[in-house]
């Protein structure tokens, strides 16, 4: 299996839109490993299309616990049950990550319950572990190293950003954020950094036909990160290349990829990838894996 990235989900925010993007989740596969980086809606669909088998779900990532990262978390699982998956899943993310997880399984008692006594399968609620983590190192396990770093998206104060590392090779997560300039530091030198990124123009356009704008215009400036802004990480932190991801807007018809890259290109001039929903991003140095676009 070769290294690769795959985008799931693209867009910022849980709504969905007809023919639009889903929610934000990836897929990273790193040194014969599946991780999956959070459970906006969408992900099973994603991961299957991805040609995953959902039978060999291993480690599963969550950032923060906005519903467009997560809310799909229990589904995926329980699905990937259905499916025969039979091998431990471990599942890491902020405090409260647990919680959900006991209520999901509570919710699904009945389903769960049946399934094992009519169908023979293992108990789900033995066969998934959650680790709630903090800041600093997550995992190391196999020449695997994971590390975490508190991003700066208020209201919530457990938002992390994701490191992983196999072999030589690094990949950032910067989860959902404001511009936040340790991030550089925290990056610094990964192969790949997947940002979050809005579009000035394009927000403006949405807070317009929005009832609540006023409002919703304060949070996405105070929460998230502007094209440029991830542009300046990616630059400060010398990545091989930024991926664009949880895009804000992602549906709006007046907004194109040109509009991204003319934004983006103000502070990086480096390898780029504006995200879109099943793209693939390899991993293997110069061979660009089939499927990727870059810009
Ligand atoms: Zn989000
Ligand atoms: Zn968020």
């Amino acid at each position: 299996m070769s290294d690769r990235l795959v985008l799931l989900g693209s867009k910022g925010g849980p709504a969905l839109r007809p023919r639009g993007p889903w929610p934000t989740s990836t897929l990273l596969e790193l040194g014969g490993r599946t991780i999956v980086v959070d459970c906006g809606l969408g992900v099973t669909r994603g991961l299957v299309d991805a040609g995953s088998s959902l039978k060999t779900l291993d480690l599963i990532f969550i950032t923060h616990l906005h519903s467009d990262h997560v809310l799909e978390l229990g589904p995926l699982i329980h699905t990937a049950w259905t499916a025969g998956l039979a091998s431990p899943v471990r599942i890491y993310g902020p405090p409260g990550t647990g919680h959900y997880w006991q209520c999901f399984c509570q919710a699904l008692e009945f389903d769960i319950e049946i399934r094992i006594v009519d169908e023979g399968r293992p108990d789900i609620r033995t066969l998934v572990t959650v680790e709630e983590f903090a800041e600093g190192l997550v995992l190391d396990e196999h020449g695997l190293m994971v590390t975490a770093l508190r991003v700066e998206h208020p209201p919530v104060t457990d938002c992390f950003a994701l490191r992983f590392e196999h072999d030589g090779r690094s990949v950032v997560f910067s989860s959902d954020t404001a511009f936040f300039p340790p991030l550089a530091g925290f990056a610094k030198e990964a192969d790949i950094l997947v940002h979050e990124a809005m579009l000035e123009s394009g927000v403006e356009r949405l807070v317009a036909r929005t009832g609540n704008g006023a409002r919703l215009r304060e949070h996405l400036f105070a929460s998230h990160s502007l094209a440029e802004e991830a542009g300046r990480i990616a630059r400060d932190a010398n990545v091989r290349r930024l991926v664009l991801t949880h895009l804000i807007p992602a549906d709006d018809p007046a907004v194109g990829e040109a509009d991204w890259i003319a934004a983006v290109r103000k502070t990086w001039s480096g390898d780029l990838t504006i995200a879109r929903d099943g793209l693939v991003v390899g991993l293997s140095g110069a061979k660009a894996a089939s499927g990727e676009e870059t810009a």
